[in-house]
């Protein structure tokens, strides 16, 4: 018995780093899954993975900033898998670092849009479903950057610390309903969106200088992300809610 047996999950920015590791370990863990993303080849390759390892999964392209497409992937999992146990509402984008003189208002729209209001609108459609049935675990990826200053630009960092507020003001408003909605901080881990920092530190020979702000003095992996939310998705996590937990090597921590 996998430690989701049963259970139904959506996983958005299952197409590469955090979420396609997430997306595989809650496979292996016999979760049925839904891969969402907006890279549609990104996805497909997800799901051929999972289904490569003996895992059930159906994959979806779909914008999360999207209303429609929102709504249509949480239908998408109630029709082929009957409901909804698990939403990993973790797809977001960095936006780099620009100066705050030179940003305009589309980057702030563009970034909030797909960071903020994209957890936002996957928890708008799939709590009801989790309301109906009594139970639900919603895990949300915000970052070190939502929790403190000088880990990200300025429109991200202002998003992240919006997911966090977001899973404790949507946990007290799910009072009484049995559903859990949580979020992961992750310091610095080696994906899509790091990757042009890893680049230019391996072009400069300096890759051995990355991640060692934090006390582990190293960055960390995709599945070392995963490992938390699969614990949060759990019932191993049944007392854990309204929490935003950082797994970062204990970055937070420092200053
Ligand atoms: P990644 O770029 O490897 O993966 C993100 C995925 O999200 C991509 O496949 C991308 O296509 C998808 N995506 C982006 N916008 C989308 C949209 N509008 N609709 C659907 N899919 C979309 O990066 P990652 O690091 O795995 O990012 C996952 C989450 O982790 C993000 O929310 C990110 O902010 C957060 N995070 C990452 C780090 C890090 O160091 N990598 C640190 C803290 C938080």
């Amino acid at each position: 018995m996998g430690r989701l047996s049963g259970k139904r999950a959506i996983v958005t920015g299952a197409g590469s780093g955090i979420g396609r590791a997430s997306a595989r370990l809650f496979a292996h863990e016999g979760a049925q899954v839904v891969a969402v993303d907006r890279a549609e080849d990104a996805v497909d390759e997800t799901a051929a993975l999972i289904r490569k390892e003996g895992g059930t999964v159906s994959s979806v392209a779909a914008d999360v900033s999207d209303e429609t497409a929102v709504k249509a992937f949480v239908e998408h999992c109630i029709a082929e898998y009957g409901g909804l146990d698990v939403l990993y509402a973790n797809a977001g984008i960095s936006g780099g670092l620009v100066p705050l003189q030179e940003q305009t208002v589309g980057y702030w729209q563009e970034i909030l849009a797909i960071n903020l209001i994209g957890p936002f609108l996957a928890i708008k459609y799939a709590s009801p479903h989790m309301i109906r049935q009594g139970h639900g675990s919603i895990i949300c990826t915000a970052s070190v950057a939502g929790l403190r200053a000088n880990a990200g630009g300025t429109p991200y960092s202002a998003s992240k610390a919006g997911v966090v507020s977001l899973v404790q003001t949507t946990a007290n408003e799910f009072y009484g309903t049995g559903v859990r909605v949580n979020a992961i901080c992750p310091g610095l881990i080696e994906t899509g969106m790091t990757k042009p920092i890893f680049d230019g530190a391996r072009a400069r020979g300096s890759e051995d200088r990355i991640g060692q702000l934090n006390p582990l003095k190293r960055y960390g992996l995709p599945p070392e992300i995963a490992q938390a939310a699969l614990f949060l998705a759990s019932d191993d996590a049944s007392y854990v809610n309204g929490q935003a937990i950082a797994v970062d090597g204990g970055l937070s921590s420092t200053h």
